[in-house]
């Protein structure tokens, strides 16, 4: 129900909106649980910073993870990822998961989901590193494309469900200790908008967009863990972010991973800013056959050492290998560099660990309820089922399930019992926030903030990354408080 609108003393409108579970998100997490508070018959809303359907999920790539096969088994596959995600995964967390994700890729087919099936017609499973068996669904390279279609078709033709795109979440609003709403800017008409839920589900996604080097879209940027911790839910595994290997020059390639292991493989080389090939001072005899991981810390530490480029990464040079080679061992990452103008045969690449996908985030249970009443959370921005090693194709499965399970439970709770939402009317954008937002509306000096957030990526780029110190954390620390 929308109330009618009035302004505030920031002459901006604000418009008020009532309903029974705030979905805020819509990637594969907000979306799932925006279908399961329709199917049950309650009100809902979903508030998503991007488009309607958006987030990383646009862009997952190879598959994900479902015990499908033959020879499979959820029981399988539960061994694989609590084999490989140590002691801060949350066993019964992993086990609905691996059970319900069957599920999952049965209705995403009967929604009109294109898998890849083989020529018997059987699913073509991929199989991924650290998995037993081969267990990817898949679409080829264009996974997250697929299914983004998917869901978006069916989320466009529900009109059960109201769609505020385009609208950011700021904060939520508690009353009597539990989360009754939240409030957030509309940047598409201008508005403030102030929301009262019974029930509010947080799938922002993970921060990957707080760091200068990513391949996140712009909108991922950590904003529900803020939104969960700040009302009093802790964050679990936080620190687990999983780098890869990107360029952050040339501009042309910003964010993409161009997969260090092949261009070893291939015989090219990696130098820091002085030129150094700085692989062999590490791996004295075995710099050839370094792995991913020991690539990325290698690189980590010679940008924390202060020897990084221009650009704040180092060189990955294959301008010496033969062009047969470099078909032979990275043909794909040839052609997309081409395709973006760049001939790795002539032009060094510049990179950097960037931040993939985060591990950790916000406590929930088995259904994605927090500790605090009135509030869930699901995909990446839940903590506790990925541990410190997420194994292949995990993100966007988990994603899909647990972003059903939460919509799930929330309406059920919706109609289990209601709160009285009155008492939330006055004051929900509290007087500070109220403050802070003049101040930045009416300010006509000082520095822009463009480069305040460059900045602060650079600032988590130096301090943040793979290596991380108790001295740097806490200079970053005071150089963040020092930006607020
Ligand atoms: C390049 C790349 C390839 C990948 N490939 C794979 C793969 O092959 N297999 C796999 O399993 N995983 C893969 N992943 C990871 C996986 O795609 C994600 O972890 C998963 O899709 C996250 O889904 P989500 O619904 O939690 O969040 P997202 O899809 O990121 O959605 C977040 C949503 O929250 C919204 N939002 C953010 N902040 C706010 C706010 N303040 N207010 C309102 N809305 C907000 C955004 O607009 C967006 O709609 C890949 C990741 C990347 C970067």
């Amino acid at each position: 129900m929308i109330k009618p609108s009035k302004y505030d003393r920031l002459d901006i409108p604000v418009v008020r909106h009532e309903t029974d579970v705030l979905i805020v998100g819509g990637g594969a997490a907000g979306t799932m649980a925006a279908f399961e508070c329709a199917d049950a018959g309650i009100a809902v809303i979903q508030a998503t910073k991007g488009r309607a359907t958006s987030g990383t999920t646009t862009v997952a790539r190879g598959g994900f993870a479902a015990a499908m096969g033959k020879d499979d088994s959820p029981e399988l596959h539960l061994h694989d990822i609590l084999k490989y995600g140590g002691e801060l995964i949350d066993p019964e967390l992993a086990r609905v998961w691996v059970y319900d994700i069957v599920d999952v890729v049965r209705d995403l087919e009967s929604w009109g989901a294109e898998f890849i099936r083989g020529a018997d017609g059987q699913l073509d499973l991929k199989m991924f590193p650290s998995h037993s068996r081969a267990r990817a669904c898949h679409h080829y390279d264009t996974t997250g494309n697929m299914i983004t279609k998917v869901l978006s078709k069916k989320l466009r033709a529900d009109a059960r469900i109201e769609k505020h795109s385009i609208t950011a979440i700021v904060d939520l609003i508690k009353q009597d200790g539990r989360v009754v709403g939240a409030w957030g800017v509309d940047y598409q008409n201008g508005t403030l908008v102030i929301y009262h839920a019974q029930q509010v589900i947080l799938c922002t996604g993970g921060g990957s967009g707080l760091f200068y080097v990513n391949d996140n879209p712009p909108q991922v940027t950590g904003d529900g863990y803020v939104l969960g911790f700040r009302a009093g839910v802790p964050l679990l595994g936080i620190e687990m972010i999983d780098f890869q290997a990107m360029c952050c020059s040339p501009k042309a390639l910003f964010g993409f991973a161009p997969h260090p292991t092949g261009f070893i493989n291939a015989g090219a080389v990696f130098r820091n800013q002085a030129g150094e090939e700085f692989l062999k001072r590490y791996f004295p005899d075995t710099a050839e056959e370094s792995t991913r991981s020991e690539v990325i810390l290698a690189m980590a530490k010679e940008i924390h050492a202060g020897r990084a480029t221009s650009t704040g990464g180092i060189f990955m040079d294959a301008t010496k290998v033969p062009m047969e080679i470099i078909q032979k061992q990275i043909p794909h990452v040839y052609k997309t560099c081409l395709h973006r103008g760049i001939d790795i045969t002539k032009t060094p690449l510049e990179v950097a660990p960037g931040s993939h996908t985060w591990l950790g985030g916000l406590e929930v249970d088995v259904d994605g309820k927090t500790p605090v009443e009135g509030l869930f959370a699901a995909g990446e921005t839940a903590g506790g089922i990925h541990g410190g090693n997420r194994i292949g194709g995990s993100a966007l499965s988990a994603s899909l399930v647990f972003g059903r399970r939460a919509g799930r439970k929330a309406a059920a709770l919706v109609k289990e019992e209601r709160v009285d939402l009155a008492g939330a009317e006055d004051g929900a954008i509290p007087e500070s926030e109220r403050a802070w937002l003049a101040s930045l509306m009416s300010r006509n000096s000082g520095p822009l903030q463009s480069d305040v957030r460059t900045a602060c990526l650079m600032l988590a780029h130096n301090k943040l990354g793979p290596i991380r110190e108790g001295p740097t954390l806490k200079e970053a620390l005071a150089e963040y408080e020092r930006f607020d």
